[in-house]
């Protein structure tokens, strides 16, 4: 997977996701990353990208120039087949473990990251993205949400986490929140860990942990367990 990443920040992008399970990933070749700085493309003397919004309104915008540029200039390099091109928008559909997933197949993904109030309407029109939301709140930039959306992919791409089925278990992978875990000592403050998780005995280990995973998924997002019981009963 190689992730090109537009931004008026590349260090930002580039510090974050060397680190950890992402900055494994990329040392192992299992993901690569350019970041590109729009700015590179602005052609004027201070190269400045950003300017006053037509019909009045507070702060600024990113011009559309710099931003079509750099995008013509990243897809001649990258090509348009399997290449996904996602704008960070709040406009978008909020982002969630399936969309990784999916996105997780793909041979690029350009992320656009506004900044400012946007980036002009016309250089969006132009490059026609995916509007790619991660909430109903607004942020200063893109940068965060691409990062964290580099995070989500990146762990579904096999050779990225220490073991391939790590993600198997996890939270939303089978419309189920995880059930609880714990670590060594088997007593820390009076509280015991569960009998049957140093039983050694796997198949009441994960039936119990199936339970566990029913019970939390019930408690903290109904939503989810309706949706997961009905999946059931379909079966
Ligand atoms: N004026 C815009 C509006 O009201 O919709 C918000 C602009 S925001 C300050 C600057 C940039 O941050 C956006 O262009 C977008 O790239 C990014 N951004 C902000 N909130 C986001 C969200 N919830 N999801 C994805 N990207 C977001």
């Amino acid at each position: 997977m190689n992730y090109h990443v537009m931004t008026l920040f590349p260090e930002l992008i580039e510090q974050t996701v060397d680190h950890s399970i992402t900055g494994r990933a990329l040392k192992s070749g299992v993901i690569s990353l350019n970041a590109v700085n729009m700015r590179d493309f602005s052609h004027n003397k201070t190269k400045h990208v950003d300017d006053y919004i037509y019909g009045g309104g507070s702060g600024m915008l990113i011009q559309a120039e710099p931003v079509w540029l750099c995008y013509q200039d990243l897809i001649k390099k990258v090509g348009i087949k399997n290449t996904r091109v996602l704008y960070m928008s709040p406009r978008g559909k909020t982002f969630n473990q399936s969309i990784a997933n999916a996105l997780a197949h793909n041979d690029n993904i350009i992320f656009i990251c506004g900044h400012y109030e946007g980036i002009d309407e016309r250089a969006i029109e132009l490059i026609n993205p995916v509007h790619m939301s991660i909430g109903d709140f607004v942020l200063t930039g893109g940068e965060l949400p691409a990062i964290l959306m580099m995070d989500a992919i990146t762990r579904q791409i096999p050779g990225a986490l220490g073991s391939d089925d790590s993600a198997i278990d996890e939270s939303f992978y089978n419309g189920l929140l995880e059930y609880p875990q714990y670590t060594r000592p088997p007593v820390y403050e009076g509280l015991s860990v569960p009998d049957v998780l140093l039983s050694g005995n796997h198949k009441k280990i994960n039936e119990y942990r199936q339970q566990k995973a029913l019970e939390i998924t019930k408690e903290y997002r109904p939503d989810m367990y309706e949706k997961y019981i009905k999946s059931v009963r379909n079966t």
